[in-house]
């Protein structure tokens, strides 16, 4: 009887044991915050729960960076982090928050968009907590995230997930996707009080322009494009040829379907009057057919798998030996950024919105993405914000 119980207080132990060591690196990570040093163009920091009072004091709250022209002009947001596994996106608008000086307009940029996702991860797939970029004052560290919301934030999950206001039914997993829970409401779902946060800013601030920054599988047909509804379709594919003719990248232009409820480049359109963009940036890390998921493969995109796989015609992008690097992606993100808001200006000229001293597709393949963040120690007091 005593060895028995010896026995089953021993497994407790160990089992307790484990629990602590596999959790510890979660709640550390959960914990992890980026600092982000203010650039010249940052007025100010909001916060989503300013427009969105359903997530104060939740995780879901987020920084809002306010960057301010001298004149007047029209307005623009840029997400990032809609899906925390798709750095590209993340990194792109940092650079912008660290870099931009905005000579007209106004530009929001919200470089964590689903916050919980970015403090989440996906164990079964073995991803790295973390990943890191050389700069030139030592190394940066940033969170690794997922695509969706954590279940700790929101939970329980739906059998089916019935999208606010069309009652179109989705997968469950998408009640904590904040590219399907457009346009939102108040009182609904966490992931609906995000997305209802950003919508209110978009209507009450009178935003021209919302871009949504992604990246996606090279095996997926919606890869390295612009998105984007009948409205914003002029604009897209002007964006598309300019950066091809100057830049020499290609990103081709995709409809924004119709009847696919809750996505941004659709429900923002359609509850707004605002442009929506969705760019998606080729992302090999995310495809199904990889070796391990490491660090080296998200940074660097190089994949033997995918190699094999673009031989036999079945990825939907160019890929070779250098595989799809991150200062590519980014770099691509930050030249449609500019060329959307130029090509907007353009047709728009009262409402025009400048940036200057953010870098393009040619500068970040030249001088890679760590160059473009600041040493957060060497930084004026007061402008440093924990992301
Ligand atoms: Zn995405």
């Amino acid at each position: 009887m005593k060895r028995e119980v010896l026995t089953k207080a021993g497994l407790a132990v160990l089992a307790a044991a484990l629990i602590v060591a596999g959790g510890l690196p979660l709640l550390r990570h959960r914990r992890f915050d980026v600092p982000v040093v203010m650039g010249p163009g940052v007025a100010r920091v909001e916060r989503l729960s300013a427009y969105a009072p359903g997530v104060a004091r939740t995780i879901a709250d987020t920084n809002v960076f306010v960057l301010e022209g001298r004149e007047p002009g029209g307005k623009a947001v840029l997400l990032a982090n809609t899906h925390a596994n798709e750095p590209e996106g993340l990194l792109a608008a940092l650079v912008v928050v660290e870099n931009a000086v905005v000579e007209k307009g106004t530009v929001y940029v919200i470089p964590t968009f689903n916050a919980s996702g970015g403090r989440n991860t996906k164990p079964g797939d073995g991803y790295p907590l973390y990943f890191h970029l050389q700069t030139d004052w030592g190394t940066k560290t940033f969170r690794m995230g997922n695509r969706d919301a954590s279940p700790l934030d929101q939970w329980p999950d739906p059998d089916v997930y019935i999208h606010y206001p069309d009652r179109q039914l989705l997968s469950y997993i998408d009640a904590r996707n904040t590219n399907r829970t457009w346009p939102g409401r108040p009182n609904g779902l966490l992931m609906e009080r995000v997305t209802y946060g950003a919508m209110e800013l978009i209507r009450r601030e009178a935003v021209d322009v919302a871009i949504d920054i992604h990246g996606a599988e090279t095996m997926f047909p919606v890869t390295n494009c612009i998105v984007a509804p009948e409205k914003s379709m002029r604009i897209a594919t002007l964006a598309a040829l300019t950066v091809k003719a100057a830049e020499g990248f290609e990103s081709h232009v995709e409809p924004s379907p119709v009847s696919f409820r809750g996505l941004s480049h659709r429900e923002i359109g359609d509850h707004a009057s605002a442009l929506p963009f969705l760019l998606e940036a080729p992302t090999p890390f995310l495809d199904q057919p990889t070796g391990p998921k490491t660090e080296k493969l998200l940074l660097d995109g190089r994949d033997p798998f995918l190699l094999s796989l673009a031989k036999k015609k079945m990825l939907f992008v160019p890929y070779d030996e250098s595989g799809w690097p991150l200062e590519k992606r980014v770099g691509q993100h930050l030249s449609l950024i500019l060329e959307i808001l130029r090509q907007f200006g353009k047709k728009n000229p009262e409402r025009s919105i400048v940036l200057k001293d953010v870098p393009r597709y040619a500068d970040l393949v030249r001088n890679g993405v760590g160059r473009y963040f600041h040493d957060p120690a060497a930084a004026p007091k007061g402008r440093v914000v924990m992301e």
